[in-house]
């Protein structure tokens, strides 16, 4: 049986808006989560940007957090999102992730970066962004900046220090969709 994939992205706070225009300009369906059990319908899911201490407190609140721990699907997280997905949160991510680390005077910057696996550069927007400080032996490189990993894939999991739902570029979203075909492949 073939279907659409249904992609979630995590509500609560931040730019969830956002991530969810881009993955409807891929044509995929996209919904809203907010409570442990709509976790349950949804193929992937997107932890997006915003404030990493306030989205923390609100999934401990709403159980999200045990439900996002359990959740056996591909996940993206971008800025904030990737904070929670790292050592020290959620621990789902062998990465250690430094908070608003790229200094007051370059607050936020965008900049072009290079794929590792080539093609046009991705415009990266860097907003009050994270440094991924360390890197765990199984965590692949996609994208770096000066040299810093920016773009990062652990299994399922895909992390990203910029806003890619912040540009027209849907290429980091596709890349979780490829990821949830390859899921699906390994479970047939
Ligand atoms: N500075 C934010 C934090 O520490 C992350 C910024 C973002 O998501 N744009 O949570």
């Amino acid at each position: 049986m073939t279907r659409e994939p249904t992609i979630g992205v995590l509500a609560v706070q931040g730019n969830f808006q956002e991530h969810m225009a881009t993955l409807r300009r891929l044509n995929v369906r996209a919904v809203e989560v907010r409570k442990p059990e709509e976790l349950e319908g949804i193929d992937a899911l997107v932890i997006p940007g915003g404030e990493s201490t306030a989205i923390g407190r609100l999934i401990r609140r709403y159980g999200l957090e045990e439900a996002i721990r359990r959740f056996t699907g591909p996940v993206l997280g971008t800025c904030a999102g990737m904070i929670l997905l790292d050592r020290d949160h959620l621990g789902l991510v062998d990465v250690a992730v430094e908070r608003n680390a790229y200094g007051r005077q370059v607050w936020s910057f965008e900049a072009d970066l290079d794929l590792v696996e080539g093609g046009e550069p991705l415009r990266g927007v860097f907003i009050r962004a994270p440094r991924v400080t360390e890197a765990g032996p199984g965590v692949e490189v996609l994208a770096e900046h000066d040299g810093t990993p920016v773009l990062l894939r652990d299994g399922r999991f895909l992390v990203a220090s910029f806003h890619p739902e912040l540009t027209d570029d849907t290429r980091v979203h596709a890349k979780l969709l490829e990821l949830v075909r390859e899921e699906g492949l390994v479970r047939a």
